[in-house]
């Protein structure tokens, strides 16, 4: 039985592997596990030959052409690690996918059934395969033809298929959340500007009525006090602002929403402690954040998500110009507290210390969960590897690294330590930015967010600096932005729910 395929809308700047499920074979491509059954029909010549060149090495791969009842056929033997686990599984959906590819092969049937993966029921292969295909077909192409043709279509075949349909149809929707951020975060600083990413807010908050938009710039921003996400942008080109993309689907008022809040610096040089050559060039990516929360925002309303949510960006290009803000410089923040600028590279946790703050106000959250490429202490700490996730609950700590680790996002708990916070101790404000030396700046930085949060609020802190941008690519996530956070926001929510 066809099923028919399952979607996802191919857009004008990048391309998802479109996954469908089917209980039939077809002809065509076949992904099959390196076993005996694979060579059937081949002539015990051609077996022997087949097995003398076999891929020998768990996750390679080998592509053969057959004739089978008279009609040309591709397959491509991979071979699984019989014990392997979800990563080995992962690994191998992807590393087909590029194979075929490399072949101009546009579509393939991957037999599931054949398929040994440890502890994972049918349900969650569907899910990851769903999820890898998805990923792994993603290139940011706009501004260079790819080399190869995009692989198209990935057909699952399973017994029983129709039952995983919407396995098929979530697993879909919550990736297109994760490549619309990549797209988001690899468009080049000029281009992805503050102007940008509100015009990228409007475009989502039309596509279902559930989303309201309210961005607060300009005078609005100033008269407001939220000084510090003034300060921040007000030498750049374009005006910094704070973004608030309401998603409301309940009737029901008074069901206070789930913030989310990412940051949004869409370059940062540093500002007059301006970065040096080596450090400077990847900065478009510092609104990774923000990204990654408008692609959860986009995954939410796709799901249909029932729950009131507060979408936040808060957003500036930290420039240069007469008019930069200052190292040194003292800051009236919304909360009302001063603020002495430690370093204007530590710009981040200033926007985002005061969209804290104002939200908090607004909304009355009861959670509030902040995403942001903070620190390169935080990358030091834990490579590109894992995202480092501060809370002043443990319990909501446990819940994100959970979550995270069931959608194979890292996330690994971090420390605030009451030294952290004693380390912002300022002479000439109620607190400095930064902390005092070199050392835990990933911890500091999370510290002096921590000031800016009610006792009543439950609030987390993920530094993604790391898996947000990699610097180079790994499986299924590419070189550059990769939308980390994403699937660990929605899988967080779908719980709640
Ligand atoms: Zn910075």
């Amino acid at each position: 039985m066809m099923l028919g395929s399952r979607l996802f809308t191919i857009s004008r700047r990048c391309y998802a592997v479109r996954v469908s499920l089917s209980s039939k074979q077809s002809t065509g491509t076949r992904i099959i596990p390196n076993t005996e059954e694979a060579l059937s029909g081949s002539s015990a010549e051609l077996r022997k030959m087949i097995k003398e060149s076999s891929p020998s090495a768990p996750g390679s791969t080998q592509l053969l052409y057959s004739i089978e009842n008279g009609a040309p056929e591709r397959k491509l033997l991979v071979n699984v690690k019989e014990d392997g686990d979800v990563n080995d599984f992962r690994s191998v959906i992807h590393k087909s996918i590029q194979h075929l590819r490399s072949h101009n092969v546009k579509d393939a049937t991957l037999c599931l059934d054949d398929f040994p993966v440890k502890d994972l029921s049918k349900q969650d292969q569907v899910d990851h395969i769903t999820r890898t295909a998805v990923l792994s077909g993603y290139e940011f192409s706009k501004y260079k033809k790819p080399k190869n043709e995009p692989f198209e279509h990935l057909e699952i075949c399973q017994s029983n298929a129709s039952s995983y349909e919407e396995v098929v149809s979530e697993s879909t929707k919550i990736t297109s959340g994760t490549l619309f951020a990549r797209d988001l975060g690899n468009e080049q600083g000029d281009v992805a500007n503050p102007e940008y990413l509100e015009e990228a807010a409007t475009t989502l908050a039309k596509e279902n009525s559930a989303f309201s938009l309210r961005v607060i710039k300009g005078k609005e921003l100033q008269e407001l006090g939220l000084n510090m996400i003034t300060a921040v942008g007000q030498a750049a080109q374009w005006e910094p602002r704070l973004i608030l993309l309401e998603y409301k689907p309940l009737k029901d008022n008074s069901e206070t929403p789930v913030v989310l809040l990412g940051k949004g610096i869409t370059f940062d040089t540093g500002g007059l402690n301006l970065k040096p050559t080596g450090f400077i060039e990847n900065m478009h990516m510092d609104m990774c954040g923000a990204a990654a929360v408008l692609g959860t925002a986009k995954a939410v309303s796709n799901l249909n998500l029932q729950q009131n949510i507060v979408f936040a960006l808060s957003v500036a290009e930290n420039s240069i110009s007469e008019k930069a803000y200052k190292p040194g410089a003292i800051l009236k923040s919304y909360s009302g507290k001063t603020v002495e600028v430690g370093n204007t590279d530590a710009e981040g946790r200033l926007v985002l210390a005061d969209a804290l703050s104002y939200t908090q106000e607004i909304y009355k959250p009861k959670t509030i969960i902040d995403v942001a490429t903070l620190t390169g202490a935080c990358v030091v700490a834990l490579g590109e590897y894992a995202a480092g996730l501060f809370s002043n609950k443990p319990e909501l700590q446990k819940e994100l690294c959970d979550a995270g680790s069931e959608v194979l996002e890292r996330c690994w708990a971090m420390p605030i330590f009451p030294e952290h916070t004693e380390e912002l101790e300022s002479k000439v404000a109620d607190t400095s930015s930064t902390g005092k030396g070199r050392y835990g700046g990933a911890s500091t930085a999370a510290a002096f967010l921590q000031k800016f949060i009610q006792d009543d609020v439950q609030w987390a802190h993920m530094d993604v600096a790391g898996p947000a941008m990699y610097s180079e690519a790994r499986s299924y996530m590419p070189k550059g932005s990769t939308g980390f956070g994403v699937q660990t926001l929605v899988q967080y929510l779908k719980k709640q729910n």
